[in-house]
């Protein structure tokens, strides 16, 4: 049996980077253990936190190489195996997986829109996804970035601001295994002929807003906006929009403006895909000010963009 154990380099401001550089050993651990005639893998859960929960995600497997049992244990449990091996040299470890994988069910994307007074046939879309690992309830991943645009569709209403593009919110489906979701939104629209302007996606957690990752061209504009940004604290603009559930659009149409809503990421993977992401740890103050900063950015589009 083998443990991957590296853990979350703690010098990177914004956790994701870290996520992003440890996450490998999560979906590709069992084909690189396979060849060593390993029985099983055990993998150090991707969260810089120290906690007891298990923290699951996407594995792969090829077809040509044997699929061997793979499993992330609590970053508590990877800590206290790696010392107790340091100490007594190989241990005996035994685990029981119970998890399996179901029969497909039909699903559907959930779309709400209203219609632009200027440029009807142009979109901007907003949203998150809608599926969860079934550990937690998803509340920070996805359910957080879902509520942040179907809110700012509720709020540019609520304020009588007319578009001038059509403003959709999306709740995409099976963004965690698959993206079949995303997939077929954009072969439909495709299909349709639309043309996306731009597409927001808040797939980030519910945290204090902070600011937004965006494609160059727009980018540029909203800088104009950033004194405005500063006093509600969501003035950081970088460059890099997207998303797993936006990128499709963009691989249609490179002018598409991807936007990406940038929360604090210090805690994020405390709760990411464990059994803690559940309502009671999304604080609602946090909550709101995430979907107030959307509603600012779907502005900042519909004006500075045609
Ligand atoms: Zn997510």
């Amino acid at each position: 049996m083998v443990l991957l154990n590296r853990a979350f380099e703690e010098e990177n401001i914004k956790t994701f980077f870290s996520y992003g550089s440890c996450v490998t050993q999560r979906v590709y651990g069992a084909i690189w253990a396979a060849p060593y005639d390993v029985k099983a893998v055990i993998i150090r859960s991707l969260s810089n936190s120290c906690d007891m929960n298990p923290h699951t995600g996407v594995t792969y497997y090829e077809d040509s190489i044997t699929k061997i049992p793979i499993a992330a244990v609590s970053t508590a449990a990877a800590d206290a195996l790696s010392y107790f091996y340091s100490i007594e040299g190989p241990l005996s470890v035994n685990f029981e997986l119970k998890c399996e994988t179901l029969p497909d069910r039909l699903s559907a994307n959930v779309i709400a829109e209203t219609k632009g007074n200027e440029f009807s046939n142009r979109i901007i879309a907003m949203g998150g996804h809608f599926d969860s690992w079934d550990e937690g309830e998803g509340a920070h991943d996805d359910g957080a970035g879902i509520m942040h645009c179907f809110e700012a569709l509720r709020i540019l209403k609520k304020i009588g601001y007319q578009p001038r593009h059509t403003i959709r919110c999306v709740f995409w489906i099976n963004e965690e295994n698959g993206m079949r979701g995303a997939l077929k939104y954009a072969e439909l629209s495709e299909l349709n002929n639309e043309i996306h302007v731009a597409a927001l996606e808040s797939d980030r957690g519910g945290f204090t807003p902070r600011g937004f990752a965006m494609d160059s061209v727009l980018l540029s504009r909203a800088k104009n906006y950033q004194d405005l940004l500063r006093p509600y604290g969501i003035s950081e603009l970088e460059l890099g929009g997207g998303g797993v559930d936006i990128g499709p659009l963009k691989k249609q149409n490179k002018n598409t403006q991807l936007v990406a809503l940038v929360p604090d990421s210090q805690r994020y993977f405390d709760v990411h895909h464990a059994e803690t992401d559940v309502f009671e740890n999304v604080n609602k103050r946090e909550l709101e000010l995430g979907a107030a900063a959307v509603a600012v950015a779907i502005y900042i589009i519909d004006q500075e963009l045609d």
